[in-house]
C-alpha cells in the first residue's frame, strides 16, 4: 500500500491521517508542534454546520471605516501589513459582489452538509460523547439595527435550506438567565452542537490514528525533493521518501507549496481568545455577542471568549488592544466572569474567496492540498479527511469539489 506522509497534524491533517490510515494506507503524520495545539486549539468550539455566509459580503467595504473606528469592533488591521499585501486585500473585496457571495455560499453550504455525518462516522468509532454538547449555538444582537441588517444572512441561509430561530429578548432570557441586559434580540442555530474541549477530541482521534498503526514524527518539514516515483521530505534530522503528500499546514501551508512550486493568495486572519475562571454554570451554550464577533463558551476548564478578526500577518506578536477589548466586552456582557487564566492567539488560514483549496496540486499528482478553512476550519475538518482518503485512492469523491480547486488561482 502506498506510503503517505500527511503535513499539519491540526484538525484537518489529523482527520484525514484517521481516514487514510482507516482505508489501509501506511500514513506518517508529521507537525512542528504537538498534534491539535495550533489553531485548533483555541477556537470558540463550534461545530458550525450552519456557517455558510462567508466573512465576504456586499457592502463590507462601505462598513469597513466604520467597524476600525469603532474601538470595540470585530475587525482590527495593521496598515502596514495591508499595503505590503495590497493584492490579497483587492482580491478579498472583489469577492463581496452579491452573485460572489451566493456563489460561494453555496459552495460552502455543500461541504457543511457533510460535516456532521463525516465526524460521526468518526465517532462511532472514537468515543467523545463527554467532550460535545448539543445546546444550540445563540447570536446576540446588540441593536435593533444590527438585528435588521442580518436580514442578508438570514436569506442566504434560508436559500441554502440552513434553519435560524429568532429568538426576543425574554426568549434569550429564558434560555440564558445570567446575560447581562445589553441586547437587543437572539437568533438559534437549530440542530447546532459545540465541544467543551477541542484538544481533548484532536487527542482521542490522534491516539486512534495511532493505535490503526499510524506513525507520528514531531519535527518541522524544512525542504522537499520531488522525484519521479516519490516526494522525499527533510525535516530536523531526518529525510523520508513518500509516495504522496498531503499538505494541511493551516495558515503556513504556502510555505511548503512554495517548496514546490506552488503558490496561494493564502493569509491570515488572527483571532483571539480569553479564558475566564469561573466556579459555576454560567452559560449553557456558545453565546456570540454580534458587536465584538467573539463567542463565549463554557468548556471544561472555565469560560473561554474567543474571536474577533485582526490582519496583521503571521508573524507579528499578539495585539494586547485586542485582548482587552475582548475582556472589557465579556465583562459587559457576563458580568459574572472570573480572573483571567490565560490569553491565546490563533491564525485562521483564508484564502480572499473565503473557500479552502481542497486538490491535487497542479504541478505534481501526488501532492495534495486541505487548507484555507478560515473561521470553519474545525467543523470541516473530518469532511475534508474523508475528500482527501478519496483523492488518495485516485477515486472521485461523492461531494462536487470543483469550487475548492487549487486551480481557481
Ligand atoms: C478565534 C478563533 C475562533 C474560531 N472558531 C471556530 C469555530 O467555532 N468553529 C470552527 O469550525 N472553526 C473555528 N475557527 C477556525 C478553525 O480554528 C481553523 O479553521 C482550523 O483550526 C484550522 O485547522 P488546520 O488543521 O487547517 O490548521 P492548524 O490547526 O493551524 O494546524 C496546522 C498545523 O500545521 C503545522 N505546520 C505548519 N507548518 C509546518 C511545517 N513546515 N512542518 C511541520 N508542521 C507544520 C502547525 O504546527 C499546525 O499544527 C476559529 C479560529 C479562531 C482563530
Amino acid at each position: 500500500m502506498k506510503n503517505i506522509a500527511v503535513v499539519g497534524a491540526g484538525i484537518v491533517g489529523i482527520c484525514s491521517a484517521y481516514f487514510l490510515k482507516k482505508s489501509g494506507f501506511q500514513v506518517t503524520l508529521i507537525d512542528k508542534e504537538k498534534p491539535g495545539t495550533m489553531t485548533s486549539f483555541g477556537h470558540a468550539c463550534s461545530f458550525a454546520d450552519y456557517a455558510n455566509v462567508p466573512v465576504n459580503y456586499p457592502g463590507l467595504l462601505w462598513d469597513i471605516p466604520s467597524m476600525l473606528l469603532r474601538k470595540d469592533g470585530p475587525l482590527a488591521v495593521d496598515f502596514f501589513y495591508i499595503i505590503k499585501n495590497l493584492p490579497w486585500a483587492i482580491n478579498f473585496l472583489k469577492n463581496c459582489r452579491k452573485e460572489k457571495v451566493d456563489e460561494i455560499a453555496t459552495s460552502l453550504t455543500n461541504l457543511l452538509k457533510h460535516s456532521q455525518l463525516s465526524y460521526d462516522e468518526i465517532f462511532k468509532d472514537v468515543n467523545v460523547k463527554e467532550f460535545i454538547s448539543h445546546e444550540e449555538n445563540l447570536y446576540l444582537f446588540d441593536t435593533k439595527k444590527s438585528f435588521e441588517n442580518y436580514e442578508y444572512a438570514n436569506n442566504i441561509r434560508k436559500k441554502n435550506n440552513v434553519k435560524v430561530r429568532n429568538l426576543n429578548k425574554d426568549e434569550v432570557k429564558e434560555l440564558e438567565p445570567n446575560i447581562a441586559d445589553v441586547y437587543y434580540a437572539g437568533q438559534v442555530f437549530t440542530g447546532s452542537r459545540h465541544t467543551t474541549n477541542p484538544l481533548a477530541i484532536s487527542n482521542k482521534i490522534f491516539d486512534k490514528f495511532i493505535e490503526l498503526g499510524g506513525m507520528y514524527i514531531n519535527q518541522n518539514v524544512k525542504n522537499l525533493i520531488q522525484n519521479e516515483k516519490n516526494i522525499e521530505l527533510f525535516m530536523e534530522d531526518k529525510k523520508i521518501k513518500f509516495d504522496k503528500i498531503i499538505i494541511c499546514a493551516g495558515a503556513w501551508s504556502n510555505q511548503i507549496a512554495n517548496m514546490l512550486g506552488d503558490k496561494f493568495p493564502l493569509d491570515t486572519e488572527r483571532g483571539y481568545h480569553i479564558l475566564f475562571e469561573t466556579n459555576e454554570k454560567l452559560i449553557n451554550r456558545p453565546v456570540a455577542w454580534s458587536e465584538s464577533g467573539f463567542y463565549l463558551i463554557q468548556i471544561h476548564n472555565g469560560v473561554r471568549a474567543a474571536g474577533t478578526v485582526e490582519i496583521a500577518g503571521l508573524n507579528k506578536s499578539p495585539n494586547k488592544k485586542r485582548l482587552n477589548m475582548i475582556e472589557r466586552q465579556s465583562r459587559k456582557v457576563l458580568p459574572q466572569l472570573g480572573k483571567v487564566q490565560s490569553t491565546w492567539m490563533g491564525r485562521r488560514p483564508t484564502l480572499p474567496d473565503s473557500l479552502p483549496i481542497i486538490g491535487k496540486s497542479q504541478k505534481n499528482n501526488n501532492v495534495i492540498y486541505a487548507f484555507g478553512h478560515q473561521h470553519i476550519g474545525w467543523t470541516l475538518g473530518a469532511v475534508t479527511g474523508k475528500i482527501i482518503d478519496s483523492l488518495s485512492q485516485d477515486h472521485i469523491p461523492n461531494i462536487d469539489i470543483s469550487a475548492y480547486s487549487p486551480a481557481r488561482f
